[in-house]
């Protein structure tokens, strides 16, 4: 059984393909560390049209997801696999941040469910069957596509054993909360005048070590 697993209800499964099938999250999947799931909520649509959305009551512009393909399709999933949880990535949750990345990774045996809503957004009783909703930020995103592929591969990465060295993780950006990592040079040593700092290159570990800890930052600072 893999260590993780993502099941993702949308209606743009090749939006989503290309990058799971690519670097990281590829490594990820191809050593087993990772699973991807998709289902196509238009399955679960109604009719002969296979409706997966109407328009808002009190009126307004767009279309909202309904709630009978949502529910048919996160009850099916959860038919097989009852423990699995609910993200819904929508502008009115929490901000995802580096520490609930870890939460998620550290979850042996997890099973994610993402919902990607599209058009307006989703009927709001969709929201008694989710058990996380999650923002990415002040902004608003055509839909829940870019925020589940956000969501994967920042928890994904963070796996023992997806990325090369075991400390690339531990030492980042907000490894800490706020920090924010000392800046890195790789060669030449002088590019177009701009010269990379002597100390890296002095070999002695403790210095170097001082020296980047003076130059991390905290984002609180
Ligand atoms: N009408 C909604 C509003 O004003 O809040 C925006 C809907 S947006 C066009 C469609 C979907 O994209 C949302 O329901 C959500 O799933 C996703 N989305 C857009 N911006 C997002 C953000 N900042 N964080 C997480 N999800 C977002």
């Amino acid at each position: 059984m893999s260590k993780i697993k993502f099941t993702i209800i949308t209606l743009f499964q090749e939006a989503l393909e290309p990058y799971l099938n690519t670097s990281m999250m590829w490594k990820a999947k191809d050593k087993g560390i990772a699973e991807f799931d998709f289902v196509n909520l238009r399955e679960y649509g109604l009719g002969p049209h296979k409706s997966v959305d109407d328009t808002p009551y009190g009126g307004g512009d767009g279309m909202l997801l309904r709630c009978e393909p949502v529910f048919n399709a996160i009850e099916d999933i959860k038919k097989k696999d009852p423990n699995a949880q609910v993200i819904l990535p929508t502008p009115a949750g929490e901000i995802w941040n580096q520490a609930t990345a870890r939460q998620f990774a550290e979850t042996e045996g997890a099973h994610y469910i993402i919902l990607c809503p599209h058009y307006e957004g989703y009927d709001e009783r969709i929201l008694s069957i989710v058990d996380y909703k999650v923002s990415l930020g002040k902004y608003v995103l055509t839909g829940g596509e870019l925020p589940a592929l956000i969501i994967i591969d920042s928890v994904v990465r963070l796996i023992p054993g997806v990325l090369g060295g075991e400390t690339s993780a531990i030492v980042e950006s907000f490894s800490d909360g706020d920090n924010i990592e000392y800046p890195q040079y790789t060669k030449p040593y002088d590019f177009r005048g701009m010269t990379v700092p002597d100390i890296l290159l002095s070999g002695n570990h403790g210095e170097i070590a001082k020296w980047r800890a003076a130059n991390s930052k905290n984002l609180q600072k």
